[in-house]
């Protein structure tokens, strides 16, 4: 079957934006074939660029940590915290194909959500890679949650040309599909749908005997229809990306897109930490803490801070917004500061006149009276550091040889620092950092490390010196949706009111926009030309044998205004 071609793309009559959303994504789960043709605001596209990197990194997380995306457990683990996260819409997506106004509402932002990120993580080999994994665990947890009808709506809607077997073509190979279909009764199996499809689409299942197999053709149950449909999607994806590439330098003249794209892949979606919530850590008790309860980057500033009486620029910000964070007051931490530098070769006066200054500025005192926020991983991994410097993610930034010597010097067996320096060397630098956490605490985590202050606070809780937290009911949590986009970002005061931490880098991220380039949210719109006109005759077919032709996506329709 051909793909769709670009005379069936840009149909004559107007026909309006939900139509063609609708008309574009016709099933919970979607093909992302066709680029959408919307005005969207910077803000709603920072909104639904935030909301899915939030999703993809859940999934991220729940394979790290050895989570079946596939199994009961997996998936409802990863649903936990996609709700938890304000993420409903998303898993609704993963629980059926339902055409209820919620479901075509949560189609447009999954739609719209994923050919953001597409530009967003198109320029490197390395973002793809990364993009196409989350991708394809999105799309996986989506297509396990379909029935035998909605698999076969899937393949009706987007016209692959796949159809299940007749009774009668069943029966005269039921034999071959008794034998082959394991952990299913003979009822079961008379009950379910099979589909006949040449054996190199399916080869994954013909490597794990998952299928029948029978003159070329291998016959495929419903429930392992995803494995055709995963390896078209993930072509999809690939040339999609690539077609979005060569968009790139178009879209590069609009400084604020590039802002925002520039700047996604390490925004933190998390908790926010700027001040503690569980009372003050005095600093006589740093020395102590920073053995059992700091994170490495944190150990490593305090200990050099210790040891040098002095800290560069990058290791005072990053070390003294921690310090902030976990629950050091300013007096104390100017007291802290003021008496470890004097012992340097910093004077009195020399302090008060060039470092005192950046402490109380930390603390919203001084300048624009922010109220920073304590860095997060993403931001300390991604920094840049020089041989000199203090601040940084020691996994990522130590030589594996140094990494294993320091794990030893705090007491870790020659096995368990070998490990960490595993994960480290192979780019998983907070996975490291979780086993370090794992060993170091004799526990096992149930979530990965994100933060420098909550691996703080999940230290303080394991050893006992902190009860843990009780997670909150959704209830009165508030979801961002683009409805309310304008009432959020006209009332920037009211941070207090939204739903939670979590929510708080949305605001971060949207406030420095518009300090950093002056943006207007409600006034500035993003177009994208909606040449589409007139409701088309029938929908975008996806096909089941060219994939490989960038022009049928039609990504060079999309352009800024
Ligand atoms: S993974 Fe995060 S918390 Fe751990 S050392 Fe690196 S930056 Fe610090």
């Amino acid at each position: 079957m051909e793909f769709s071609r670009r005379s069936r793309l840009r149909p004559e009559a107007k026909f309006g934006l939900d139509s063609m959303l609708e008309w574009l994504i016709p099933h919970n789960v979607a093909l992302y074939a066709i680029p959408p043709m919307v005005d969207l605001s910077i803000t709603e596209l920072q909104l639904l660029a935030l909301e899915r990197l939030k999703v993809l990194r859940i999934l991220e997380q729940a394979t790290n940590k050895n989570l079946k995306l596939s199994s009961d457990e997996g998936r409802e683990s990863v649903f936990n915290e996609m709700n938890h996260a304000g993420l409903k819409h998303y898993v609704r997506l993963c629980q059926g194909n339902h055409s209820k106004e919620q479901d075509i509402a949560a189609r447009k932002k999954d739609y719209l959500s994923h050919f953001i990120l597409r530009f967003a993580y198109c320029s490197t080999e390395e973002l793809r890679r990364w993009f196409i994994t989350r991708e394809m665990e999105l799309f996986r947890l989506k297509f396990a949650g379909l029935s035998a009808q909605d698999v076969k709506d899937f393949v009706l809607k987007y016209e692959m040309g796949y159809s299940p077997l007749t009774p009668d073509q069943k029966n005269e190979i039921k034999d071959g599909l008794y034998d082959s279909t394991l952990y299913h009764s003979i009822v079961q199996i008379e009950s379910m749908d099979f589909y006949k499809v040449r054996f190199t689409e399916v080869l994954d299942l013909v490597r794990s005997r998952k299928c029948y197999l029978r003159t070329g053709f291998a016959y495929v149950g419903a429930s392992d229809f995803v494995s055709i449909i995963a390896n078209k999607h993930q072509q999809l994806l690939e040339d999609g990306l690539q077609a979005h590439l060569r968009l790139l330098p178009e879209i590069e003249n609009d400084e604020r897109f590039t802002m925002i794209l520039k700047e996604l892949h390490t925004s933190y979606t998390g908790k926010d930490y700027r001040v503690s919530k569980s009372g003050q850590v005095p600093i006589e008790s740093l020395d102590q803490l920073s053995k059992k309860s700091f994170p490495l980057c944190m150990r490593y500033c305090h200990d050099t801070l210790r040891s040098k009486h002095h800290l560069k620029h990058g290791g005072r910000m990053q070390y003294g917004l921690f310090l902030k964070a976990i629950g050091v007051t300013m007096e104390d931490s100017l007291r802290f500061w003021r008496e470890e530098f004097t012992r340097g070769t910093v004077t009195l006066e020399k302090f008060e006149k060039e470092y005192a200054y950046n402490i109380r500025h930390n603390y919203g005192k001084e300048g624009s009276r922010v109220n920073y926020a304590a860095y997060n991983c993403m931001k300390i991994i991604t920094a840049s550091v020089t041989p000199q410097d203090t601040h940084g993610c020691p996994f990522k930034n130590w030589e594996p040889s140094v990494l294993k010597t320091k794990l030893s010097s705090f007491g870790l067996s020659a096995a368990h620092a070998e490990e960490i320096s595993g994960f480290a060397s192979r780019g998983h630098y907070q996975i490291a950092c979780g086993k370090y956490f794992e060993i170091s605490h004799d526990t096992k985590l149930d979530e990965g490390i994100t933060h420098p202050n909550q691996y703080f606070d999940l230290s303080q809780i394991t050893v006992g010196a902190r009860a843990p937290k009780v997670k909150p009911q959704n209830q009165n949590r508030r979801t961002f949706s683009s409805q309310d986009t304008s009432h959020v970002v006209r009332n920037t005061q009211d941070t207090a009111t939204l739903n939670g931490d979590d929510d708080n880098e949305l605001w971060e991220l949207m406030e420095s926009n518009e300090k950093e380039g002056g943006v207007k949210h409600e006034s500035i719109l993003l177009e994208l030309p909606a040449s589409t006109q007139g409701k088309p005759a029938s929908r975008p077919a996806v096909p089941t044998s060219e994939w490989g032709d960038d022009e049928d996506f039609d990504v060079s329709q999309v352009e800024m205004a």
